[in-house]
């Protein structure tokens, strides 16, 4: 029988090295390969094992220095020659970050893999910038949804409508580059102008900036700051608590 290497698909966070779990960094520590994305930080991958293959993987939108397929031949085939493969992915490796697609395509392959959870930037970025998700006074419910769907996805377009009715708290991955849209479909569906919004870019990195208005603003204020991805959206009522909460931001 042949014998394989294990794969990690480990969440890196967002960005802070502290955010790291004990568990992905005991796995960065041991590694033998490391196959990463762009959106992890630099120190995080200083944490990796000096003695490890280091492999960047990045794919940003526009940008695909590497196409999935051959990212997941790359691990098939490091697991065949190597006992520690960590796919390091920015945030959490399910949300939005084709973990899913990955594991699956190794479990076809017969390669042991396991996930290790990682913070997500659509609750870190938040939260380093003064927003809770959720509040007693202004949300009891959250929706993640991205602002970037594929092509060939099984269900072609978000239900903006649906979401603006059902959930007091939006947040919005990859949603910079649609931003124009979905915030008129999201007025459309009855959410009213002066609804705040946030943009948080970098997240909890010490590069962070954030840009407050509303949905009848924000786009606006994009174009005129050049505010650029890769930003967390924040829609709904608990923004406001930036006003209170950013002055005891985390220090990055
Ligand atoms: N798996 C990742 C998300 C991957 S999708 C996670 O769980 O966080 C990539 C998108 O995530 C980016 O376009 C951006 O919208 C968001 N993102 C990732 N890291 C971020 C950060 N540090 N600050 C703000 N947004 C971030």
């Amino acid at each position: 029988m042949q014998r394989f290497g294990k794969v990690y698909l480990v969440g890196a966070g967002p960005g802070d090295p502290g955010l790291l779990t004990l568990k992905g960094k005991t796995l960065l520590e041991s590694a033998d390969v490391v196959i990463y994305d762009a959106l992890v930080s630099p120190p995080i991958l200083a944490m990796v094992n000096p003695h490890a293959v280091l492999i960047d993987a990045g794919k940003r939108r526009g940008r695909h220095s590497r196409l999935q397929d051959q990212t997941t031949q790359l691990l098939i085939e490091s697991a065949h020659t190597a006992a520690i493969v960590v796919r390091l992915k920015g945030g959490d490796p399910f949300v939005f970050g084709r973990g899913g697609e990955e594991m699956a395509e190794l479990v076809a392959a017969g390669i042991p893999v396991e996930v290790v959870p990682g913070v997500t930037a659509g609750i870190a970025a938040p939260a380093y910038a003064g927003i809770p998700l959720t509040h007693r006074l202004y949300s009891s419910s959250v929706t993640f949804v991205t602002g970037h769907e594929s092509a060939g996805k099984y269900r072609p377009q978000i239900n903006w409508a649906a979401i603006a009715q059902g959930s007091e708290t939006i947040v919005i991955y990859m949603g910079l580059h649609n931003l124009a849209v979905i915030v008129a479909q999201l007025q459309e569906a009855g959410l009213a102008a002066e609804t705040p919004v946030a943009l948080v870019r970098w997240g909890t990195r010490p590069e962070q900036t954030e840009l407050i208005g509303t949905l009848g603003t924000i786009v606006a204020q994009v174009e005129e700051q050049q505010f650029e991805a890769p930003a967390i959206a924040v829609i709904g009522a608990v923004v406001q608590m930036q006003e209170i909460l950013a002055e005891c931001r985390p220090t990055i």
